[in-house]
């Protein structure tokens, strides 16, 4: 069967990830999760004294730093989940944290963090048969993906499952912090110089405030089976 690329782009904490993991599985594609890359190399930064919430980001530092860092991913393991390698590492925890949450889009707004991961991004996509979830995918990584969809959500139901989430990991988290961190991001994401976060012209918006994640997948494979239907 034909092999598309599908690029699955949205705001933080809107599902997108999830959905895009579980359509590739059920697919058989390869999944990217490119937020994973900006955090893995904000890790990088603040581990590196390059980063740290008080005395904020040392951008030349991390820019040289670039052709250093190594980034992979290790297949899904008995969690079903593909782990984030740096410098062949697990770092799959610690990307996650609020310290990395905290300072990964200013570190995604470095143009040349973005052309770096950019290059990368292309190259896991060379083979087709890839579903990669992020900001820019449809309109910078892949603009000529074969199917494009654009994830959105309130806010507050995004704050309210990065709460789970974290909890879930035994993690104590403010309502009100999570909430903050994410209209943050928002804020940088959409008003960067480089590769804001918007809609792809001919993206499909999934809206997925009161939809089921069974919904959401319905809708997915749907356009999935149209794209693959359609001459390109
Ligand atoms: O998807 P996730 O929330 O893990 O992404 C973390 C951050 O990485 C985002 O808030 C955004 O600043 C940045 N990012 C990006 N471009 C992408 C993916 C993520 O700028 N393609």
């Amino acid at each position: 069967m034909k092999k598309i690329t599908i690029a699955i782009d949205g705001y933080s904490s809107s599902g997108k990830s999830t959905m895009a993991r579980e359509l590739a599985r059920r697919i058989g594609y390869v999944y990217i999760d490119s937020g994973a890359m900006y955090r893995a190399v904000t890790l990088y930064a603040l581990e590196h004294g390059m980063a740290s919430p008080d005395t904020g980001l040392n951008a030349a530092e991390l820019v040289k730093a670039l052709p250093l860092i190594h980034i992979s991913f290790k297949p899904a393991g008995a969690d079903g989940v593909q782990h984030t390698m740096l410098d062949g590492r697990d770092v799959e925890g610690p990307i996650r944290d609020m310290e990395v949450s905290r300072m990964v889009s200013p570190v995604a707004a470095i143009p040349e963090v973005r052309e770096h991961l950019v290059r990368l991004q292309q190259q896991f996509g060379k083979e087709r048969g890839i579903v990669m979830d992020g900001r820019d995918i449809g309109t910078t990584v892949f603009p000529d993906a074969e199917l494009k969809v654009f994830v959105e959500a309130s806010p507050e139901e995004r704050a309210r499952r990065r709460m789970l989430e974290m909890e879930q990991k035994g993690e104590k988290v403010d309502f009100d912090e999570v909430l903050a961190n994410i209209r943050e991001r928002d804020r940088i994401d959409t008003t960067r110089a480089v590769s804001p976060l918007r809609k792809a012209d001919d993206a499909h918006v999934l809206d997925n405030d009161g939809l089921t994640r069974e919904q959401q997948m319905d809708r997915l494979l749907e356009l999935y089976h149209e794209a693959i239907d359609t001459d390109h």
